[in-house]
């Protein structure tokens, strides 16, 4: 990398990782409060391919996850959408992929691992939950329905953070589909036509 690429490179980047089955305005507030109040320069969503905690017939195709992905965020200039956890084979692991984020933008650059209260509570289950601190400062946002609690994380590594709280899930917007209930307002305009085009969640 030439020294000007070294200067263009964004020094304070968010990683919002998640299944995005589909992705909703619960995913995007909480993106753009943490930006906002870390003065984040980027925040890169990355769909999960086979996410280890889920049922694999449970998930739909990560193509389609990483396309809504895309026109859901397409209009922020600050957020980007990586290939990076679904153009990997096997089992998707966090840490694989803050590895991955180190080595591309060198120790210069913060990382800001965003997830929300649920996802917080659970880290300590994850895989090699000690080096994923050391490779990022995580950002917890409430979530309703969740309790947002650091006990046990590691002191300083970690910040609670209050973003506007929209009760809204993946598996709510899918159920909703199902059963042929709206989800206008729940998810962004380009999502409600892609569920409706490709017919994601109907059966
Ligand atoms: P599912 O119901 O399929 O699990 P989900 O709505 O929980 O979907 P995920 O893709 O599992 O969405 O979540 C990705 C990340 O976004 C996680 O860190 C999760 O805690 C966070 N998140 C999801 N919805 C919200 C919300 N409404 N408010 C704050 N954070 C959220
Ligand atoms: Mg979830």
């Amino acid at each position: 990398m030439s020294e000007e690429d070294t200067k263009r490179q964004p020094r304070r980047v968010g990683i919002m990782g998640g299944t995005f089955d589909p992705i909703h305005h619960g995913h995007l507030v909480a993106a753009s409060e943490a930006a906002s109040l870390f003065g984040l320069d980027q925040v890169v969503f990355v769909p999960a391919g086979k996410p280890y905690q889920k049922d694999d017939s449970e998930v739909s195709p990560a193509e389609h996850r990483y396309q809504m992905t895309v026109i859901a965020t397409v209009s922020n200039p600050r957020f980007v959408v990586s290939r990076a956890e679904i153009d990997r084979t096997g089992p998707t692991y966090t840490i694989d992929t803050l590895r991955d984020f180190r080595d591309h933008y060198g120790r210069d650059t913060e990382l800001f691992f965003i997830t929300g209260a649920d996802a917080l509570g659970n880290i300590l289950s994850w895989n090699s939950a000690d080096e994923l601190f050391q490779l990022a400062h995580f950002v917890g946002c409430n979530r309703p329905g969740h309790r947002l609690d650091d006990a046990g994380l590691p002191p300083g590594r970690v910040s609670l953070v209050e973003v506007p709280a929209l009760a809204i899930s993946s598996t709510e917007c899918r159920e909703r589909v199902r059963k042929g209930e709206p989800i206008w307002y729940l998810v962004p305009e380009g999502i409600v036509h892609y569920i409706n085009k490709t017919g994601l969640y109907r059966h």
